[in-house]
């Protein structure tokens, strides 16, 4: 029974050993980490074209644990159809839903522009004006045509005798401007 008391008394002694000098000691050296918690890093992302990369790693220690690598995803494709415009041709064809690779299979010329001209006459102050506007985009376009047409004046009237002084006056039979001179 004695022998056992002191083995036991050994253990204990020898145990607040060790919990003392695992006080006083780096972690590292006891604690051994066992990598539970881990993440994976992306290096590369994956793309249509182009594996991916990634590693694990333990949150706790930061140790890189494996590599892996994500398999190209490939294309995926739908149908489209882009309308000609005026200004640019369209397309039909297929493109990639995730990176907009395409490849055209029908090709549209472009329409070119579909324009209504407006002629408004000139006046006698300002040149004739051309609007042309295009009925399917509204690309407007508008450019002064020959020159303004000056006043189509009458005969000077009399207007008034005053003081010996006589006022007349003549009027533009467009515009209906008025222009007054003494004699
Ligand atoms: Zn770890
Ligand atoms: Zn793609
Ligand atoms: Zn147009
Ligand atoms: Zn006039």
């Amino acid at each position: 029974m004695k022998k056992a008391t002191t083995i036991r008394k050994l253990i204990t002694l020898s145990l607040c050993l060790m919990m003392c000098l695992s006080v006083f000691a780096p972690a590292s050296v006891f604690a051994k980490c066992s990598h539970k918690n881990t993440k994976l890093v992306v290096l590369k992302e994956v793309t249509c074209t182009r594996n991916g990369k990634c590693v694990k790693v333990c949150i706790k220690c930061g140790k890189n644990l494996k590599t892996c690598s994500v398999k190209k995803l490939g294309h995926t494709y739908k149908h489209i159809y882009i309308k000609p415009t005026c200004n640019n041709r369209g397309w039909e064809g297929t493109m990639c839903k995730r990176c907009g690779y395409s490849v055209a299979e029908k090709s549209y010329p472009a329409l070119g522009h579909n324009y209504k001209t407006t002629v408004y006459k000139g006046t006698c102050n300002t040149p004739g004006v051309t609007v042309k506007v295009c009925k399917r985009c509204g690309d407007k376009k508008s450019y002064s045509t020959g020159k303004a047409l000056g006043h189509k004046w009458g005969k000077w009237q009399l207007v008034s005798i005053n003081g010996g002084k006589a006022r007349y006056s003549r009027t533009c039979s467009r515009c209906h401007k008025t222009k007054y001179k003494n004699n």
